[in-house]
Order: structure tokens, then C-alpha cells, then sequence
């Protein structure tokens, strides 16, 4: 799970948290309590693919058979 690091604008606390990365952009809670809190770019390497889970992959068109159009069929 990654880790994320935050930045308290009220009491100028940092602090991290690890939350999964659907939750990167939810505030977070200072842990003083303040909720004017940024989030700061960390230097985390993330390996592998970030996979959204968006693409999915084009379905082949289903060709329609043209028998009656081109004079096989009578
Ligand atoms: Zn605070």
C-alpha cells in the first residue's frame, strides 16, 4: 500500500499515511486533528504498471454475413 505524506496548515505538522491509491486524494485528518491539510508530492518509486482499470479492450466487431446480398443465396 502506498504511503503518502501530508502537510498540516494549521500546526505545520507532517505527517504520512498509508492508504490505498483510490484514497490518494481524500483529506486527510492531521493528527492534532486540523483538517487544512495538503498533500505533498512524495519521492515513493512506484514499480510496475499503474493500472487504472479503464481500458478495456475493443470487442471485435461480429461481422454480419452478407449471403443474401451478393446473389449466393438465389
Ligand atoms: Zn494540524
Amino acid at each position: 500500500m502506498p504511503r503518502y505524506d501530508f502537510r498540516c496548515r494549521s500546526c505545520g505538522a507532517t505527517f504520512e499515511l498509508r492508504r490505498p491509491m483510490s484514497q490518494a486524494n481524500a483529506p486527510a485528518l492531521c493528527p492534532q486533528g486540523h483538517e487544512d491539510t495538503v498533500k505533498l508530492l512524495s519521492t515513493v518509486a512506484v514499480t510496475g504498471t499503474a493500472s487504472g482499470g479503464g481500458a478495456a479492450a475493443p470487442a471485435p466487431a461480429s461481422g454480419g454475413g452478407g449471403c443474401c446480398g451478393g446473389g449466393c443465396c438465389g
